[in-house]
């Protein structure tokens, strides 16, 4: 059976990976990437997620997908970006990055609390391509984090689609999985992985 390695760690990604994995070439095994974790300093998505991708498919000699995503404010120019982790600082803490981004909007009015999160996926095949695909999710950055569920910045993120104008903390996990930056990556990358 032909396999491809999934270059991180976090387990809900695997197996969101797997699924679509599966669905699209149920061939494929996928397997987990436990080899040195290669120093993410590009400046993009797409740089972040090739850096994962061709450690794992280098270190495995195997197919290696990665992921990179974050959340981008218009009104900060695209940021924060590539550094949503670490909005506020090394300690990747959600909540201080979700209320740092807050306070930095306090003053900016509605129509221009424009955001969008960006999930991208990199595609490396040992000594051969690599490709990165794009999921966009369009929203706006409401003033008061509202919802339990999700992660990051979730709580303060109102997608445009969804019609009642609930954060993504509000949908369920179905929901939001169903629409989000990271099912539209998903949907881009299934062509690639049928093509493989
Ligand atoms: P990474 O792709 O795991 O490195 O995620 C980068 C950061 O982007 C996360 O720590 C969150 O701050 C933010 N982020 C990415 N996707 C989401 C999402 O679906 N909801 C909320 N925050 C997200």
């Amino acid at each position: 059976m032909s396999r491809v390695v999934l270059a991180t760690h976090n387990r809900h990604k695997v197996a969101e990976f797997a699924g679509i994995v599966s669905r699209v070439r149920p061939d494929l095994e996928v397997v987990g990437y436990d080899g040195p974790e290669p120093v993410e300093d590009g400046v993009t998505f797409a740089q972040n997620a090739l850096i994962k991708a061709r450690a794992a498919a280098a270190h495995t000699g195997l197919p290696a997908l990665a992921d990179d995503s974050g959340v981008c404010v218009d009104v900060l120019g695209g940021s924060p970006g590539v550094f949503s982790a670490y909005w506020a600082g090394h300690r990747k803490d959600d909540a201080a990055n979700l209320a740092l981004l807050l306070d930095q909007l306090f003053d900016v009015a509605g129509p221009y609390r424009g955001a969008h999160y960006n999930s991208t996926i990199a595609l490396v095949v040992p000594g051969g391509d690599e490709r990165t695909v794009e999921g966009i999710w369009p929203g706006r950055l409401a003033t008061e984090p509202r919802g339990e569920g999700g992660f990051g910045y979730d709580p303060v993120f109102v997608p445009d689609d969804d019609a009642a104008g609930r954060t993504a903390a509000e949908l369920t996990a179905e929901e939001k999985n169903a629409v989000s930056h990271r099912a539209r990556a998903f949907e881009a990358l299934a062509p690639l992985l049928a093509a493989l």
